[in-house]
């Protein structure tokens, strides 16, 4: 396992939501983190159909184009009545021609799961893959997962994407209903993170 061992980390992600979180969690390690969008960087087109193949494509670009360390995530909501969709194309169930609708997303999530009457609870996870790319071209994978059900009407304000509809497995608040704190004690992405941590800095 490579360690990360340089104090400057860039963070390819466009999405801010996410960019906030992983902003906290590396919080503790004293390292700077810089984001794809304040160093200009274009988003990669996301071609791959895993998340680990789309978070190389993002972190690989970034590293290439910047020579410092990038660490990406790919995740999604993969819901089980659904045959595991929307999965890596969650991201694209909420884009519209004038930008991202999560309520739209979320609307659209439930009205499947409506169409083939899935019964309550309406299990899945959300699934966070973190690949931290080198500028050698040399990787490292760390993969998460939040399991629990989807909840309808949405519930909270906090948080982003999905968070509203989804409950974890043991909690009877949405991701929205959390603070950032609890989210980030359980998250996918803190699950993912945590593997980060252990492989690359202990
Ligand atoms: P991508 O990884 O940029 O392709 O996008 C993943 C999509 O999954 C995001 O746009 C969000 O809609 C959703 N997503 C990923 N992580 C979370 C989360 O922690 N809460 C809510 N939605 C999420």
């Amino acid at each position: 396992m490579a360690r990360f061992t340089g104090n400057r980390l860039l963070v390819a992600t466009h999405n801010a939501g996410k960019l906030e979180e992983m902003v906290e969690l590396l919080a503790p390690f004293g390292i700077e983190v810089v984001g794809a969008k304040a160093m200009n960087l274009p988003e990669p087109e996301e071609t791959g159909t895993t998340f680990v193949e789309n978070a190389r494509i993002k972190a690989h670009a970034a590293a290439k184009a910047t020579g410092l360390p990038a660490l990406s995530d790919d995740s999604g909501i993969e819901v089980d009545c659904l045959d595991g969709a929307p999965g890596v194309y969650t991201a694209d169930w909420a884009e519209t021609p004038s930008g991202r609708d999560f309520v739209m997303a979320m609307e659209k999530t439930w009205a499947a799961c409506d169409a083939v009457s899935a019964p309550l609870p309406r299990t899945g996870r959300f699934r966070s893959t973190l690949v931290l790319a080198f500028p050698d071209g040399s990787d490292e994978v760390f993969e998460g997962r939040a399991e629990g059900q989807l909840v309808w009407p949405m519930r909270g304000t906090q948080g982003h994407g999905y968070d509203p509809m989804f409950q974890p497995d043991g909690e009877s608040r949405t991701f929205a209903e959390m603070s950032h704190e609890e989210k980030n004690r359980i998250s996918h992405r803190a699950d993912a993170f945590r593997k980060f941590v252990k492989g690359c800095f202990e």
